[in-house]
């Protein structure tokens, strides 16, 4: 079996830094990449060795993939890691990388093909036996046609890209008579965004929950789920926090859904770490995407599994089995993690900027996974997000409490710099959230409600 001894992490900021100390925890030498904006970026401080890759835009240097291949040859590493964002769903990428005899951790390529295309991934997900939200069987081209299927479906629909992602190129349509031109923006906008005009049709759930279930194969036909994640606090499309458990599941709805996920990877081969996304609506789950990859929020899991989910990337990546059987997988207490963004806490505008004094929140169950340091420069070329905070408690009223008091203790001031901690501290003084009654759509009423008091 191969053993990885020296891993590249192609990725930034704190989940390179999260991936660094998975390595360093098992003896594994580290190679950071790094654009010439992050040459003082702490993933490059602590790595065992450096390599800077290109310029500050990411096309030429987090997703220039020549460069990769050549930091990664250069410096000896044996293993490539993608992190989440940049390369890591690039199907591609994973093909290069393992033709140039390097492990890449993570899924096989042709599975991160089929994920990555929303229409094969509805497909697949169907014939797996995953519970699909009502739509088109596939793409659609011909605008009476679809309007036809719209009409069966049922208003409101979303016609939604077939290469979207991050939230974005979705159309939603609750008027026949608007469909038409709706469905020629939607295809225009995938166009100019993904360079793939290809969008599907799906019935427009009205106030769904978003809990997606976190499941690891071996890539030989075994597969376990670590249980979901709530992620419905959100703001255009984008996760703002999330929880698990969710506070709207039983544990025979979690084993039920668990169990068919497991089931769909085992019977794929998956191998690795993946994410099957739902909205959740009335007791039902409907499949939305999956992601081939670690997530942002994956400590979330960490924290009531205490499975160490880098880790056993790793181990399958080198073709050990699980770690743990789905009888050992046990869950306990809640976990909640609060994504924190150099943005202003009301109206989202990016705040990048000098960081003058951070104070990272220590004591019990509470983690903060970020590359921030005093003195550290914000750069304003990539994702907002800074800092991740995760507290864990026997109970959700434990793991709230706790929130409060770690936000209470967070600093990270800057001239000018804002960040959304107050945003999340203001969340916890409303009962909804408090009592984890909120769907996808809540945060965003909540938020207009604030902006009309004000
Ligand atoms: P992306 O890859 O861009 O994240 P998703 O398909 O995962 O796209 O959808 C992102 C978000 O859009 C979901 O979390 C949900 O808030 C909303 N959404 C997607 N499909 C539907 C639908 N059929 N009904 C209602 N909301 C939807």
């Amino acid at each position: 079996m191969p053993q990885i001894k020296k891993l590249l992490i192609a990725n930034r900021g704190e989940i390179a830094l999260r991936i660094h100390r998975a390595c360093h925890e098992m003896g594994i030498q580290t190679v950071a990449v790094h654009s010439t904006a992050d040459a003082d970026a702490m993933h490059v401080r602590l790595a065992d060795q450096a390599v800077c890759i290109g310029p500050p835009a990411a096309a030429d240097s987090y997703l220039n993939i020549p460069n990769i291949i050549s930091a990664a040859e250069i410096s000896g590493a044996d293993a490539i890691h993608p992190g989440y964002g940049f390369l890591s769903e690039n199907a591609k990428f994973a093909e290069i990388v393992e033709l140039h005899n390097l492990i890449f951790v993570g899924p096989k390529a042709e599975h991160i093909r089929i994920m990555g295309d929303k229409v094969e991934a509805k497909r697949t997900a169907g014939a797996l036996g995953l519970p699909l939200v009502p739509g088109s069987d596939g793409a659609i081209s011909d605008v009476t046609e679809a309007k036809k299927l719209a009409a069966e479906i049922g208003y409101p629909v979303i016609i939604k890209a077939a290469s979207g992602g991050g939230g974005r190129g979705m159309k939603v349509c609750n008027d026949p008579d608007q469909f038409e031109t709706l469905m020629q923006q939607a295809g225009s906008e995938a166009k100019a965004a993904f360079g793939d005009a290809t969008v599907y049709l799906e019935k427009y759930l009205g106030n769904p929950r978003h809990i997606e279930i976190q499941v690891f194969g071996d890539g030989n036909g075994n597969a376990i789920h670590l249980g979901e994640r709530d992620c419905s606090l959100q703001r255009r499309h984008q996760k703002v926090l999330e929880e698990a458990p969710s506070p709207v599941l039983s544990t025979e709805e979690r084993n039920r859904i668990g169990d068919i996920c497991a089931k769909a990877m085992a019977d794929m081969g998956y191998r690795g770490a993946g994410t099957i996304e739902f909205l959740w609506e009335n007791g039902e789950f409907y499949f939305i995407e999956m992601n081939t990859r670690l997530q942002v929020e994956h400590p979330v899991t960490e924290a009531i599994t205490g499975l160490d989910l880098v880790r056993e990337q790793i181990r399958v990546a080198e073709g050990h089995g699980l770690t743990l059987r789905q009888e050992d997988v046990q869950f306990r207490g809640h976990a909640i993690e609060c994504r924190i963004n150099a943005e202003d806490p009301r109206t989202f505008a990016p705040s990048p900027g000098r960081v003058t004094t951070y104070h990272a929140p220590g004591g019990m169950n509470v983690r903060v996974d970020s590359g921030l340091y005093s003195g550290y420069k914000v750069p304003p070329y990539y994702d907002s997000m800074i800092a991740k905070l995760i507290v864990f408690g026997q109970t959700r009223e434990g793991a709230l409490r706790r929130l409060r008091r770690a936000l209470e203790e967070f600093v990270i001031a800057g001239d000018g710099m804002k960040t959304t901690i107050p945003l999340h501290q203001a969340l916890l003084d409303v009962p909804a959230f408090q009592q984890g009654d909120y769907t996808i759509k809540w945060l965003e009423d909540w938020l207009a409600s604030q902006d009309e008091a004000a």
